[in-house]
């Protein structure tokens, strides 16, 4: 697939998409009225399938300043679980299609630590598992790494295969609060969806941009700033941080990203009709 690249300042944002699959409202939305959520189609219709499920990028970005390569979260990985379809992230190949190699990444981030955002964090080889990026730092939000890798999380989270290669191969940096990761790229805590859940703040000869993982997991929530996903760990702290970031996005005129929506991956926010939507701009 065509990369989208960004700049911003000095700054090249590059957004792949590791895999898309569809997921049934029912479990994104439990209780929420159907209507409500096909209200949206118009507005999002690349986010809605045929059959009328929720249609998920699962996306992946690398940030390029000052020399240095920056991978904002890993995808579902080679081992997709069959609940979300099963098969195969292909982060690896569009990082090729863009004359990227696993050895030109400096720094993994991963905005939080669910299992569609560290999939390729670490793989098998020789009947090895290590670091798939053999040159990285991974940073690691420390919150997330003290929920996820409790023992009654650690297997749901895929913390055996995705998170504890890292700590064995000594290449992880648990971090808090903002923390930069190259020129210009720092990390913005936006918890709720999970409790370390991070944003990645790019900031480059006057310009702005916030990769924002899962702040928001479905587009309608740009404008149903309340509405939490069943994936929140904690939905009051979500829809709060949602509302505070959204409107700072909004306000300040940044662009801005998530993590799983439909390319082009960034966007502004805009009113139309009064009703606030992102569109490519
Ligand atoms: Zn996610």
């Amino acid at each position: 697939m065509a990369a989208q690249v960004v700049r911003v300042g000095n700054v090249e944002i590059v957004g792949l998409i590791d895999l898309v699959f569809p997921l049934d409202y029912a479990i994104l939305f439990p209780g929420r009225d159907v209507q409500a959520i096909m209200a949206f189609q118009d507005v999002y219709p690349q986010s809605y399938t045929p059959d009328g499920r929720y249609q998920t990028y699962a996306s992946c970005y690398v940030v390029r300043s000052g020399g240095k390569t920056v991978l904002v979260d890993t995808g579902l990985g080679p081992n997709v679980p069959s609940f979300l379809g099963g098969g195969r992230g292909r982060l690896l190949e569009e990082l090729s299609s863009n004359g990227i190699s696993p050895e030109d990444v400096d720094v993994v981030v991963c905005t939080h630590l669910h299992l569609d955002h560290t999939g390729w964090n670490a793989r098998e080889e020789g009947g090895v598992r290590g670091p798939t990026f053999p040159r990285a730092r991974y940073y690691l939000p420390r919150a997330d790494w003290e929920h996820f890798t409790a023992p009654e999380r650690i297997d749901g989270a895929a913390g055996r295969s995705n998170l504890l290669p890292l700590q064995e191969a000594g290449v992880m940096e648990l971090f808090s609060g903002e923390v930069t990761l190259a020129e210009g790229v720092t990390t913005l805590p936006t918890p709720g969806h999970t409790p370390g859940h991070s944003s990645i703040l790019i900031s480059s000869q006057g310009e702005r941009a916030l990769i924002a993982g899962d702040l928001v997991n479905h587009p309608l929530q740009i404008e149903k700033v309340d509405w939490s996903s069943a994936f929140d760990t904690d939905p009051a702290q979500a829809a709060e941080t949602r509302r505070r970031i959204l409107d700072f996005v909004e306000s300040e005129g940044l662009r801005v990203a998530f993590g799983h929506l439909p390319p082009p991956n960034m966007g502004r926010l805009i009113r139309l009709e009064g009703r606030r939507v992102l569109r490519a701009l």
